[in-house]
């Protein structure tokens, strides 16, 4: 009978598998501070056996046509769309994000990977290059084994998005998921055995920062795609780098949100608030430096004051529910360390600031106005609920400070005047940029970032090129001419 929750810590050569030798990892439901299940990290009996049968799988997956690929990816959408409540349901015990959001964001953006790679698969070709009478042709090859190690914020999409295109392009998988949230993970892992791929194609297994070692430093994988922070993505690429493996860096931001006089009020403060408070502010792409010219400001500050007063705060399994905690205790501290810092360093609290009376890891959605560009909470990924409000007088002058980081993931501008649109966007160094609008990710587009943000891109044709390799193949059709 189908089970809504996973039955064991990793799924490997298309089944459940459990190892108790392993160090246990409670998962702690957000909402509550609850122990929801325990899953053990991977010893190197498992990640070996992950590994094995991942190499196998991938040999006879190279030689599924195309089609054929397309056709299970396109299968697993389906179940995972039948099942979008249960997953839904899982993936708020897992993050704590209200179901409000998880319902219509996380196993449906995972479902519209697998369908968007499912129906590109056999579109997948190489091409054929006339020199006359000889040509070359090229060949679209798989990398082989690739690994996948996750963030915590999407589990079940930063899976889909990894695994989509990597499986699209005849590779195998080993996916990490985050020791935070190791639940989702294991469900598409499920589902894509259901759904008619072979054994061991895509397995899962647990661990900490040194399972995912383990498997970055293997020689039989060779692409590694890490969603994480800016300090994990140095280790990784660099342990990559030893064995001249492919990378993916999806990293860290903290990202500008220029908003001008001229800007619709209201969609200027939706952008702000989707742009800072979505996921509880635990997105990696938040545009939590909202640049506002100084002849709107205050105005935007009293609408966005008045906005945060219709966040319904409470629990997340509870549908009306549109704002929920902090993944993990953790990571409240971290964020309420940075709050300290922002009042300490002289910025103006507008709203929130504090924990909300409840059980579980929630903190008030918060506003800081008057903020400079060298206070902390101007300059470091915070990575929750903390919007930095900062004053501009000029175009010129809010796009230099918008660049001075060392991030660059995305970026975003809120004008009615179309050409300053284009030319500010044009000169903002970031890989996902908005036009009156925020955080949008569909499928068809590129995402990955610039600078310390990332290498790379997932979703859309891009991503093709990063889970794939050309061979190409000269062909002469007359004699060959040597010097002796
Ligand atoms: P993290 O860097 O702490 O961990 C990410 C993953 O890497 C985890 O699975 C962790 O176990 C693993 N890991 C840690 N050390 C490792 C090592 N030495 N070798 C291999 N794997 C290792 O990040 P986090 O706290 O889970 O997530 C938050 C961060 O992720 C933020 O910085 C956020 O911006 C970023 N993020 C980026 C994107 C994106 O697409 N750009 C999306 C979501 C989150």
């Amino acid at each position: 009978m189908y089970d809504p929750q996973p039955t064991a810590s990793h799924y490997v050569n298309g089944a459940y598998l459990e190892d108790t030798s392993g160090t246990p990892i409670p998962v702690i439901y957000p909402a509550t501070g609850e122990v929801i299940a325990t899953v053990y990290a991977a010893t190197p009996a498992v990640i070996d056996a992950a590994l094995a049968a991942a190499e196998a799988a991938q040999k006879l997956w190279a030689k599924v046509s195309p089609r054929e690929r397309g056709r299970v990816l396109t299968r697993a959408a389906q179940i995972m769309r039948e099942r979008n409540h249960d997953l839904s349901v899982l993936e708020t015990r897992d993050t704590g994000k209200p179901l409000q959001e998880t319902l219509v964001a996380d196993a449906t953006s995972g479902a519209d990977a697998l369908e968007y790679f499912g129906g590109i698969a056999a579109g997948l070709t190489g091409e054929h290059i006339p020199l006359g009478e000889d040509w070359v042709y090229t060949i679209r090859e798989a990398l082989g084994v690739c690994v996948g190690i996750g963030a915590w914020n999407y589990p079940t999409q930063i899976a889909c998005w990894k695994g989509a295109p990597a499986l699209a392009c005849g590779n195998a998988m080993v996916f990490k998921p985050s020791e935070t949230t190791p639940l989702c993970a294991l469900k598409i892992a499920e589902i894509l055995t259901e759904a008619g791929a072979p054994a061991g194609l895509f397995n899962v297994v647990q661990g900490m920062g040194e399972v995912g070692s383990a498997l970055v430093t293997d020689p039989r994988v060779a692409k590694v795609s890490l969603t994480g922070s800016v300090p994990t993505g140095r280790k990784v690429y660099a342990a990559a780098a030893e064995q001249m493996k492919h990378v993916t860096m999806e990293l860290g931001g903290k990202s500008p949100l220029v908003i001008f006089d001229d800007a619709d009020l209201d969609n200027a403060v939706s952008g702000a608030i989707n742009g800072n408070f979505y996921s509880s502010g635990q997105v990696c792409s938040n545009g939590t430096r909202v640049f506002v010219q100084k002849g709107i400001k205050e105005a935007f500050l009293a609408r966005l004051a008045e906005r945060l007063k219709n966040a319904v705060i409470g629990d997340p399994l509870d549908e009306a529910t549109s704002f929920g905690p902090m993944v993990s205790e953790r990571q409240m501290q971290i964020v309420q360390g940075y709050i300290n810092k922002g009042r300490a360093e002289g910025a103006r609290l507008i709203s929130g600031g504090g924990r909300v009376e409840r059980d579980g890891f929630f903190l008030e959605p918060t506003v800081f106005a008057d903020v400079t560009d060298d206070m902390t909470i101007a300059r470091e990924e915070i990575f929750g609920p903390v919007m930095a409000v900062l004053d501009f007088d000029t175009e010129a002058e809010a796009i230099a400070r918008a660049n001075a980081t060392e991030f660059g993931l995305s970026a975003g501008v809120f004008t009615r005047d179309l050409s300053r649109a284009h030319r500010v966007i044009g000169q903002l160094r970031a890989g996902s940029c908005f036009i009156n609008s925020y955080n949008d990710a569909p499928v068809e587009a590129p995402f990955g970032g610039v600078k310390a943000s990332g290498v790379g891109r997932e979703n859309s044709k891009a991503a093709l090129d990063h889970w794939s390799q050309l061979k190409s193949v000269y062909v002469r059709m007359g004699d060959v001419e040597a010097a002796f």
